[in-house]
C-alpha cells in the first residue's frame, strides 16, 4: 500500500478526499489521523482508503500520525460519509464530532505589514487597498478572518498586498489537539518490597510505623497512588525514606478525569413492569436477539409517566447480556442528571456521560475510555451518537421530538435521530425512539411501518400498590382551560387567574408543590413609548430589548447585549417609556407576594446557565425546600418530580404567534409535556392552562391530551401548504453586514436556483423566497434567506455551487 485518500480539515474540495503517499517505514491504516501538507500548510486529516495506484499525477507525503491508535472503524468512516452527502458539508467535517475532543484546534492566519510607512508605497494602490494596509500596519498583527469580518474586506484586496509583498501572511497557533492525557507521578512498590518477608515487614511497622502503613495501604488497597497524595496522607519523610530503600518506585501514570468521580448512586433492582410495559419490552428484546437479521427501529409512544424509562433500562439490559453495548440519548444536558442516575443505579460503574457541560479533560478521557470498552452505556447529549463505543447493540433515543437533537450550528447540521437510524443500520443494532408526543414525521413513519409502534396508554402509579406486585395504573392530569380573555374582563389584570390562584392555595395547603411554566424568561417585559408606539430595540439585531429586573438592565435574547433601561424615546424624544408583557421572573415575584412564606425557585436561563447550577435548583426543589418552581421550556423537558400535584401554564399562546409551519405542533408538544409534570406521584395531578386562544386545536388537543386527534388535523394542514413530513425542505441563509449585499447575494442565488429548476422541469420543488430571516439582523449582520421544499429538494442543488458564505442547513427545525 503506497496511497492513502485522506479527509483533510479544509474547507476546500468539500466532500472529497486527496491522495497522499506513504513515506516508508511509516504504517497507515483508514481510521487513523495524521497531520499532512496542504497547500503551504500543515492539516490533519483522517484516512478513508489504501491503495497501491494512483491516478494523481503528482502526490505529496504524509508526515506522521497524530495518534498511534486507530480512532474511527469502517462502520463510522461510512456514516461520515452518508453525513457528509447528507448534510451537505465537508468529509472531515462530518467526522470531526467522532474525534477525541479537542482535537480539532486549528491556526489562525495573522497579517502583518512589511513597509516601512504605508505612505511610500501608496502610489501604487487603490483607495481600499491603501485603506487595508493602513489599518494592518497601525493595528501590528491581526488574524485574517477577523480582518475580513470586521472590515467587510475582501480575500483579494488581501491577496494583492500579499502579492505586492506590502504585507506578510503567517500562520499563528498549531494543528493538533489541544487536550491531552494527564500524566501524573504515582507510587508503586517494587518487585524487592514484595519479596521481602514477614519478619521485615514487623521491623519496619516498629521502627518506622508511617512507612509501613503506606506499604500495606499499597499491597492492599490499590497499587499505585499519586505522589502528592501519599506525602499529604503519609508525610514527605516516609515516601522519601522508602524511595531510598529501594521498596518504592516512581511512575508515570495516566489519570482519568472522571464526570461522575466521587457520585454516590443507590442500586437499584428492576422493577416487575406491567402487562403493557412487558409486551412492549418483549418486542424490543426479540429484535435484540435477532439483530443478526439487519436492524430494527421502534417508536415507542407512550404517555407521560408510562414507563417509558423503564423499557430503555431493560433494552439496555437485555443489550448488555447479549454481550453489547448501547448509546442513550437525552434532549438536554440539564436531565442528563436525572437520566445518568437512573441508569448508575441500575447499572453500577457501566455508565459513561458525554455532554458539553463536561470539562474539556473530562470529555478526552471518557472518549478514551469508551473507545477502549470500559462501559456498557454511553449516555449524552445530542453528539453522543458519535460515541466510539464497540460492539455498538443499541441506541435509545428518549424525548425523540425534542429540537435539540438537530445541531444548528456548526457544521454537520445533524439530526441524532437520523444519525441513529443510520448508524443502527451500517452496524446492524437496534434503535428505541421514546416519546409521549412524538415528532409528525416520526408517527408518520411508524404508521407506514417504516419504524416498528410500541403504545403505552396508561400511566403507572410510581408506587406499586403491594411492595412485589405490578403497580396500580394511574390517572393522567384533569387539565382545565382558563379563558384569559374573559378574566380580564371580570377586572383581574394580574398574571394568575382565579382559578390558578386558588389551586395554588389549595395545592400548598395541602403540602403539595407547584410547577408554573410560560415560555418567556426574565421580567419578559418590553419597553415602548406611549406616545409613538416605538419599542426598544437591540442595536445589533433587529428584535425588541427584554428587561430583566434583577440586573436592572434591558438584555438582548439574541446575542446577550445588555443596556441600561432608556429614559426617553429615540423616536420622539418622549420620556413616557412603558413597560409591557411578562416573564418568568415576574411570575416568581407574583407568587411570591400572593403566597407570602411560600419558597420560590426560577429555573430558566437566566439562574441556571451552568450545570451545577440546575442541580442545585432542581435538588431544592425534590428535597422540597422549595414549593414553586417556576420556569421556562426546561421545565417540560422530562423531570419526574412524584409529588407536583398542581401544573399550571402561565400564557399558552407565546409560541402560536412564531411564524414556523411548525408552531401547531411545538406548542402542542410543550403543552403536554409540561402537564405530564403533574400527578406523578400518589396524588391525583391537575393542570391549569392559561390561554387567550382556548378554541385553538393545539391547545384543545393539549388539554384532552390527545396526541391522535392533534396528529390527524395536523397533518391536514401539513398536506394541504405541502410541508414535512409530506415533503423535504433544504434552508439556505446568507449573513453579511452590509444590507444591499446581504439582499442581492439572496436574489442572485434565487434566481439561479429558479432558472435551474425551470431548465430541467423540477416542477414538484419549490424556491421560497428569498425573504428576510427572522430575525432580520443579528449581531449586527443581516439575513436572508431561501426555502428550497419539495419532494426531493436536494436535486436543486446538484448542479449549482452554493457560493461561499451560505449556510445550508439540510430538514430545518427552527427558522431563527
Ligand atoms: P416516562 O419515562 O414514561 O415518563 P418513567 O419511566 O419515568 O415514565 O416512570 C414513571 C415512574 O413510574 C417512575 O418512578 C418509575 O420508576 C415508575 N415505574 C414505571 N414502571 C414501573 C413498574 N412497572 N413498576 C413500578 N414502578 C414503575
Ligand atoms: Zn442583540
Amino acid at each position: 500500500m503506497k496511497y492513502a485518500e485522506v479527509a483533510v480539515d479544509s474547507p476546500v474540495g468539500a466532500g472529497r478526499t486527496f491522495t497522499y503517499s506513504i513515506p516508508d517505514g511509516l504504517e497507515l491504516a483508514p481510521g487513523q489521523l495524521l497531520r499532512a501538507p496542504f497547500g503551504p500548510r500543515t492539516l490533519q486529516g483522517v484516512v478513508f482508503e489504501l491503495s497501491g495506484v494512483t491516478n494523481a499525477p503528482y502526490t505529496r507525503d504524509v508526515l506522521g500520525l497524530v495518534y498511534p491508535d486507530v480512532l474511527l472503524d469502517a462502520d463510522q468512516l461510512a456514516l461520515a460519509r452518508w453525513v457528509s452527502d447528507y448534510y451537505m458539508c465537508g468529509l472531515f467535517e462530518a467526522l470531526a464530532p467522532m474525534l477525541p475532543h479537542g482535537t480539532r484546534a486549528r491556526p489562525a492566519t495573522y497579517l502583518e505589514s512589511s513597509v516601512e510607512d504605508p505612505a511610500e508605497v501608496r502610489s501604487g494602490l487603490t483607495r481600499r487597498q491603501a485603506e487595508i494596509l493602513e489599518h494592518i500596519h497601525s493595528t501590528g498583527r491581526v488574524s485574517q478572518d477577523r480582518l475580513i469580518e470586521a472590515r467587510r474586506t475582501s480575500r483579494s484586496v488581501i491577496d494583492r498586498l500579499v502579492n505586492a509583498g506590502h504585507v506578510r501572511r503567517t500562520e499563528g497557533g498549531r494543528v493538533g489537539p489541544s487536550v491531552k492525557r494527564r500524566m501524573v507521578q504515582s507510587l508503586k512498590l517494587t518487585d524487592q518490597a514484595f519479596k521481602l518477608d514477614s519478619s521485615e515487614y514487623e521491623a519496619l511497622a516498629k521502627s518506622a510505623p508511617r512507612q509501613s502503613e503506606l506499604v500495606k495501604h499499597l499491597a492492599s488497597e490499590r497499587h499505585s497512588m499519586r505522589i502528592a497524595e501519599a506525602r499529604r496522607e503519609y508525610g514527605s519523610s516516609a515516601v522519601s525514606g522508602l524511595l531510598d530503600k529501594g521498596w518504592l518506585e516512581t511512575r508515570s501514570m495516566q489519570e482519568f478525569r472522571d464526570p461522575l468521580a466521587g457520585k454516590a448512586f443507590q442500586s437499584a433492582h428492576p422493577v416487575v413492569l406491567t402487562s403493557e410495559q412487558a409486551a412492549a419490552a418483549s418486542q424490543v428484546r426479540a429484535a435484540l436477539d435477532d439483530s443478526q437479521d439487519g436492524s430494527a427501529a421502534f417508536l415507542l409512544h407512550g404517555v407521560t409517566g408510562s414507563g417509558k424509562t423503564e423499557i430503555y433500562l431493560d433494552a439496555v439490559a437485555r443489550c448488555v447480556e447479549l454481550g453489547k453495548r448501547a448509546i442513550v440519548l437525552v434532549p438536554e444536558i440539564a436531565l442528563t442528571h436525572q437520566t445518568v442516575s437512573r441508569f448508575a443505579a441500575r447499572f453500577p460503574g457501566q455508565v459513561a456521560v458525554l455532554h458539553s457541560g463536561l470539562s474539556d479533560g473530562q470529555r478526552f478521557d471518557q472518549w478514551w475510555k469508551i473507545k477502549g470498552g470500559e462501559y456498557q452505556v454511553a449516555i449524552g447529549s445530542r453528539s453522543a451518537v458519535f460515541a466510539p463505543i464497540p460492539d455498538l447493540g443499541l441506541v435509545v433515543l428518549d424525548e425523540e421530538h425534542e429540537w435539540t437533537y438537530k445541531q444548528a450550528e456548526p457544521s454537520p447540521r445533524y439530526h441524532a435521530r437520523d444519525v441513529a437510524l443510520r448508524l443502527a443500520s451500517l452496524k446492524g443494532a437496534v434503535v428505541l425512539l421514546g416519546s409521549a408526543t412524538p415528532e409528525l414525521a416520526t408517527y408518520y413513519s411508524a404508521r407506514r411501518r417504516e419504524v416498528g409502534l410500541l403504545e403505552l396508554p396508561t400511566r403507572v402509579l410510581s408506587r406499586p400498590s403491594s411492595a412485589s406486585g405490578p403497580p396500580t395504573p394511574g390517572r393522567l392530569p384533569e387539565v382545565t382551560v382558563v379563558d384569559m380573555a374573559s378574566e380580564l374582563k371580570s377586572g383581574n389584570t394580574g398574571i394568575l387567574s382565579s382559578p390558578l390562584s386558588e389551586a395554588i392555595e389549595e395545592t400548598l395547603g395541602a403540602g403539595g408543590q407547584v410547577v408554573l411554566f410560560l415560555n418567556r424568561r426574565g421580567s419578559g417585559s418590553f419597553l415602548q413609548c406611549r406616545s409613538c408606539g416605538e419599542v426598544v430595540r437591540c442595536s445589533g439585531c433587529d428584535v425588541t430589548l427584554t428587561y430583566h429586573k434583577g440586573a436592572e438592565r434591558m438584555i438582548c435574547h439574541y446575542c446577550g447585549r445588555r443596556r441600561r433601561r432608556p429614559e426617553q424615546c429615540r423616536a420622539c424624544m418622549n420620556r413616557r417609556l412603558s413597560l409591557y408583557g411578562f416573564g418568568t421572573e415576574s411570575v416568581a415575584a407574583e407568587v411570591e407576594t400572593a403566597f407570602p412564606g411560600t419558597s420560590v425557585v426560577r429555573w430558566d436561563r437566566d439562574t441556571a446557565s451552568r450545570m451545577a447550577d440546575s442541580e442545585s435548583i432542581l435538588d431544592d426543589f425534590a428535597s422540597g425546600r422549595a414549593q414553586v418552581l417556576v420556569g421556562t421550556q426546561m421545565v417540560a423537558k422530562g423531570l419526574h418530580f412524584p409529588s407536583v400535584s398542581l401544573v399550571g401554564v402561565v400564557l399558552a399562546d407565546i409560541g402560536l404567534n412564531v411564524p414556523d409551519f411548525r408552531s401547531g405542533e411545538r406548542t402542542f408538544q410543550l403543552l403536554c409535556q409540561v402537564a405530564g409534570r403533574a400527578g406523578r406521584g400518589d396524588a391525583e395531578g391537575k393542570v391549569i392552562i392559561q390561554t387567550y386562544r382556548p378554541d385553538h386545536y393545539a391547545v384543545r388537543a393539549a388539554a384532552e391530551q390527545d396526541f391522535l386527534n392533534f396528529y390527524v388535523q395536523e397533518m391536514a394542514f401539513r398536506k394541504e401548504h405541502g410541508n414535512p413530513p409530506y415533503a423535504g425542505m433544504i434552508r439556505l441563509v446568507y449573513s453579511h453586514t452590509n444590507r444591499a449585499h446581504t439582499e442581492r447575494a439572496a436574489l442572485d442565488l434565487s434566481e439561479q436556483l429558479r432558472l435551474s429548476r425551470d431548465a430541467r422541469a423540477f416542477n414538484d420543488e419549490a424556491v421560497l423566497g428569498p425573504a428576510p430571516a427572522y430575525p432580520p439582523r443579528v449581531r449586527g449582520r443581516y439575513r436572508w434567506q431561501i426555502v428550497l421544499r419539495g419532494p426531493d429538494p436536494r436535486r436543486l442543488l446538484d448542479t449549482i455551487a452554493v457560493p461561499h458564505g451560505w449556510t445550508v442547513d439540510v430538514d430545518p427545525v427552527s427558522f431563527n
